[in-house]
């Protein structure tokens, strides 16, 4: 099976790690209710910023948010040292900038993902990321952000969601509540697929 993943809040916690740098750098004790709550991706509207001032902090901050130690979500890292060992293939299909990939692939190696060279796919847009999902005909793909899942409606890849709190709303796609149900989730889906 081929297996894609996008990387940022979906197999690690980027924005709450982001929302605690913000934090302290703007020395706003703000309640982590009003990140749990957010409605969209972007992370700077409690701090009373504008959405140009939120892009250019997060610009500011990249790499610290980056390459510090962003949190994986739980069961995340397992399930696909898991799938790798039972011989599946991972491809990673990030959007982060394409100058931020190589250093992207090594901070995510030193965590312990298995990662190869020609699996590993950056610097594209979010609607792009539908022309590397196809070409590579993959069974899976996790994703975050509907934006994206949306674009995969006519092609043969599952679309699973991660769930968050700003895409409560989507039902286009399996939901990811804990990485730990993504085994049975796959393999319920095998059974699905073979009856049909
Ligand atoms: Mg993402």
């Amino acid at each position: 099976m081929k297996f894609g993943f996008d990387i940022d809040d979906t197999l690690i916690n980027l924005r709450e790690h982001a929302f605690l740098i913000y934090r302290e750098k703007l020395n706003m004790q703000l309640p982590m209710e009003s990140f749990y709550s957010l409605q969209r991706v972007e992370i700077h509207e409690p701090f009373g910023l504008t959405d140009e001032e939120g892009k250019k902090l997060w610009e500011n901050t990249l790499e610290t948010i980056y390459y510090t130690d962003c949190p994986i979500f739980p069961g995340a890292l397992k399930t696909i040292q898991d799938l790798k060992y039972s011989g599946h293939d991972i491809y990673y299909i990030t959007a982060r900038p394409h100058k931020h990939g190589e250093r992207t692939k090594v901070w995510l190696r030193e965590q312990g993902f298995p990662i190869e060279d020609d699996k590993f796919y950056y610097g594209m847009k979010d609607n792009e990321k539908i022309n590397i999902i196809h070409q590579l005909n993959l069974d899976y793909y996790v994703d975050d952000k509907p934006t994206v899942l949306r674009t995969l409606k006519n092609i043969d890849t599952t679309p699973i969601i991660k769930d968050q709190s700003y895409n409560k709303e989507y039902r286009e796609a399996t939901r990811l509540f804990h990485w730990s149900e993504f085994k049975h989730m796959y393999e319920k889906s095998l059974k699905h697929n073979r009856k049909r």
